[in-house]
């Protein structure tokens, strides 16, 4: 039987466990946190959480437009107010992602995962040690993940400044938030803080918030943002943070000081490879100190795999549980697809979301692709101005002359459900004809989808 170790419990690591425990291997999860991992304990799961609450409670605040009176409205235009328990919403929050936990953990000791809780670390490649414990391997699998990196005049003091790990010991509701770092991490908070009725400030080093997504998109939020009130500084870098007592000062790269009441630090991570007995054992990281795998999960020393965010290939939950599961697979002999990072479907979860699949504008823009692109605003859609949606749009990009689906940009409310139809069409390399011929209900968003493609359809040559 083949002895299969794994070092760390979060999706990279479980969804490999599971894997291997099918296959008939004996699996050992050494886990120093708690099953589930950061994804389950601290970023993920609790992050999407308290963004129901702040969505919810934007809903509510929208009500009146439809005709509904909530607590304070008037008929002629006054605002209602949504009131905001902030210890039961992080309560919530926190008892939600231990049971997540604890139901994984579940599941591995189901299926004779064995749970081993503390440090793991590589004496060498076949041998992991848990303190005193040793314990041998033919296959090890590495899936650490990683930790929010920090700068050196911000230190997070879990009081005034934060990282998004001490958000949920908060018992008040932050009442000006300076959100520094506008990639996805930073813009979901901003937007979920704002949700929930905290002034926020984001502090973007770029021209524009989320620079790595589809511009229209981003453009698209960053006005969303801006009409509700907040107030993004552009092409700025905090340079420090200090906690003055009663609040945080903010000192700007470009000399200006904003001062609010908390501030929340996202500004990168860094993978947890410290101090694993890595290079010792002939793994090779990279400058960053992420492990370089190839597309089965692979790392330089023969039987050591990795999985996740201590790889640093884009660094979500469900591409961490794919590696694992294709490491899992090509270790125990299985047929193996290598790992297609052109498929990956992503949602940034703001309101309204921002989901996305496949080749970007910027791919074709630039000439890397041979493609055509529509962008249909979703205001057309009748659904959506039932639903009173007014900002969004569905991007569909397909390859020139065949009409391939490539990719597609949807931003909207529950993009994240809607971007599937175009994950499956370009997985499947379903071409737009095949799409526009699909019924889709009416009156829905997903009509949007549909119609982009009927736009891309091309005459037949006479
Ligand atoms: C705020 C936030 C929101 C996010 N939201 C989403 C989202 O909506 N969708 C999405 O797909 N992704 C999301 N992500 C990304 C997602 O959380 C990560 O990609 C995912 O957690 C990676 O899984 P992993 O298994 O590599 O690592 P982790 O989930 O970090 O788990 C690693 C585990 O290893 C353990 N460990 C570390 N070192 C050791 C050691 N030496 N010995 C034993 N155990 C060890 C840790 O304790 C931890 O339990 C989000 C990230 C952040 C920061």
């Amino acid at each position: 039987m083949t002895k299969v170790v794994i070092i760390g419990g979060g999706p990279g690591g479980y969804e490999a466990a599971l894997v291997a425990a099918q296959l008939g291997a004996d699996v050992t999860v050494v886990d120093r946190d708690g099953i589930g991992g950061a994804c389950v304990l601290t970023d993920c799961v609790p992050s999407k959480t308290l963004i129901a609450t702040s969505v919810r409670s934007t809903y509510i605040k929208d009500s009146p437009d439809l005709g509904i009176n909530v607590g304070g409205a008037t008929a002629e235009g006054g605002a209602c107010s949504v009131g905001i328990d902030m210890r039961k919403v992080n309560d919530r929050v926190k008892r939600l992602a231990r049971a997540q936990s604890e139901d994984t953990a579940a599941r591995l000791v189901k299926e004779g995962v064995e749970i081993i809780p503390g440090e793991g670390r590589l004496v060498d490649p076949r041998i992991v040690a848990v303190g005193e414990r040793r314990i041998t391997a033919d296959v090890v699998l590495v899936a650490t993940g990683a930790h929010p990196r920090e700068l050196r005049t911000a230190k997070p003091d879990g009081e005034r400044v934060l990282t998004w790990r001490q958000l949920y010991d908060l018992e008040e509701l932050p009442e000006n938030l300076i959100v520094v770092g506008s990639g996805v991490t930073g813009a979901e908070f901003a937007n979920a803080y704002q949700g929930l009725g905290s002034n926020v400030t984001l502090v973007s080093s770029r021209d524009r918030v989320m620079p790595t997504q589809d511009a229209d998109a981003a453009e698209v939020l960053e006005g969303v943002f801006r009409r509700q009130g907040m107030t993004v500084l552009g092409n700025t870098r905090a340079e420090s943070v200090v906690n003055t007592g009663d609040g945080v000062l903010v000192t700007l790269s470009d000399g200006r000081t904003v001062t609010g009441s908390h501030c929340l630090m996202t500004v990168g991570m860094i993978p947890n490879t410290d101090g694993l007995g890595l290079e010792e054992a002939g793994v090779r990281l990279d400058r960053g100190g992420f492990v370089q795998v190839d597309r089965v999960s692979r790392t330089s020393t023969p039987g050591v795999y990795a999985a996740g965010d201590c790889t640093g290939v884009n660094m979500l939950a469900s591409v961490a549980g794919m590696q694992g599961r294709i490491a899992m697979w090509h270790a125990l002999g299985e047929a193996v697809s290598p790992l297609k990072l052109s498929t990956v479907a992503s949602t940034v979860f703001t309101h309204p979301e921002l989901a996305a699949v496949g080749v970007s504008e910027e791919d074709v823009r630039s000439g890397r692709v041979d493609a055509r692109i529509v962008n249909l605003p979703l205001d057309t859609n009748s659904r959506a101005k039932m639903n009173n949606s007014k900002d969004g749009f569905v991007k569909l990009i397909c390859r020139q002359h065949t009409g391939i689906v490539l990719g597609g940009v949807i931003v909207g409310p529950r993009a994240s459900e809607l971007i599937l139809g175009v994950s499956i069409a370009v997985q499947q390399r379903l071409t737009v004809d095949e799409i526009a011929h699909t019924f889709a209900v009416y009156p829905s968003l997903s009509g949007s989808v549909t119609e982009a493609a009927r736009s891309l359809m091309q005459a037949s040559p006479e």
